[in-house]
């Protein structure tokens, strides 16, 4: 197992695609901290994988709250000494045209998943710089790359994050950290479960390979990316989208 002896924090674990990464990372043998704001979901998810034999932690965190975000670090770096990878997953779509959009909308997007990203690495970071290594891998998406009809707020947060890893890629490559993001495409989750079967069409039609990622598809490139086999891979994109965007 490649990650015996790791500590791997995942936000938004308690569903879809952050759920198989905790499972994938945790099947390698890293203890996984789940981070999720719905205490139940968590729960139900470190059980299951417990019953797997993986060492799963749940931690109830609003990804947007920084004060939440620094406390379940030091209570993770307190009981397990450090954390290696983390996994800045956590994400919501609230989709419209911009000329309908709410500013609350918009706000919310942006602070989940952009801030998000930017509370946990600035949280995380400073046991990664002492420890001189760490994994980072945020979750972007093909949207902030080709953009999406109804989503300037969500593809602005996913483009945000590519240039948010560049950037601290430069800053902490030194210190052997690596900071990556993966780019999903069509990933077939509870997120996406609630699009409208002409819209679920419509992305049929333009992705190559015609048919829907798993999460478990996701979830290896980010085992990749926190694997000695990344170890000289900083400030890329992965894209994981069955050719949807090339
Ligand atoms: P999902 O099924 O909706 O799961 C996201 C998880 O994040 C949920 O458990 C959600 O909890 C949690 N979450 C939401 N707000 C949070 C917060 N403030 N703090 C902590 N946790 C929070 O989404 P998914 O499809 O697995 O997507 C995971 C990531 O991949 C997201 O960043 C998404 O943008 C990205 N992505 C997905 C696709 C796709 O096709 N599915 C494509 C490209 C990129 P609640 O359910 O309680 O809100």
């Amino acid at each position: 197992m490649i990650f015996s002896q790791k500590v791997s924090l995942v936000t938004g674990a308690s569903q879809g695609i952050g759920e198989a990464i905790a499972e994938e990372l945790g099947k390698e043998g890293a203890t996984v901290i789940l981070v999720d704001i719905q205490k139940d979901k968590l729960e139900q998810v470190a059980k299951r994988l417990s019953d797997q034999g993986i060492k799963a932690l749940p931690y109830e965190a609003d990804v947007t709250h920084f004060d939440q975000v620094c406390a379940v670090t030091e209570a993770v770096v307190k009981e397990l000494g450090k954390i290696d990878h983390l996994v800045n997953n956590a994400g919501i779509t609230r989709d419209s045209l911009l000329l309908r959009m709410k500013e609350e909308d918009w706000d919310l997007v942006l602070a989940v998943n952009l801030k998000g990203a930017f509370n946990f690495s600035r949280a995380v970071l400073k046991h990664m710089i002492s420890a001189r290594y760490g994994r980072i891998v945020n979750i972007s998406s093909v949207v902030g790359l080709m953009g999406n009809f109804g989503q300037t707020n969500y593809a602005a947060s996913k483009a945000g994050l590519i240039g948010f890893s560049k950037s601290l890629a430069r800053e902490v490559a030194a210190r052997g950290i690596t900071v990556n993001c993966v780019a999903p495409g069509y990933i077939a989750t509870p997120m996406t479960e609630k699009l409208p079967d002409e819209v679920k069409k419509a992305f049929l039609e333009i992705i190559p390979m015609k048919r829907f990622g798993l999460p478990v598809e996701v979830a290896r490139a980010v085992k990749f990316l926190c694997s000695d086999d990344a170890a000289y891979i900083t400030g890329q994109v992965i894209n994981v989208n069955g050719g949807m965007y090339m």
